[in-house]
């Protein structure tokens, strides 16, 4: 459980970190964008990985609304984006070829 804590907080900044450095050209795996407040989330080559960085990302923006009704929805509706372009960029990149499954 503590292990599964720790990686949970390295996906939180590590893949908004590698986009904050604006090497589009450099780096070349595909990103995300959240439509809310603009934050890019680097598409890695690891599902698992990647999914936790959109529900980290959804989790800063629950976090931010007060009131559980309208978070909640605001969570949902973050989520569906990030989630709608997470696989229609995969989709362009080809990005799931590769995969391998870890457990
Ligand atoms: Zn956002």
């Amino acid at each position: 459980m503590l292990k599964a804590n720790r990686t949970e907080k390295e996906v939180k900044n590590l893949p908004t970190r590698i986009a904050s450095k604006k090497s589009s050209s450099a780096n070349k795996l595909p990103s995300i964008k959240c439509s809310s407040c603009g934050a890019e989330i680097v598409l890695v080559q690891n599902v698992k990985l990647v999914s936790e960085a959109v529900e980290a990302h959804v989790e800063s923006h629950r976090s931010k609304i007060k009131n559980p009704i309208r978070s909640e929805a605001e969570a949902e509706r973050i989520r569906d984006d990030l989630i709608t372009q997470v696989f229609k960029t995969a989709g362009e990149h080809k990005f799931a070829r590769n995969s391998k499954r870890a457990c």
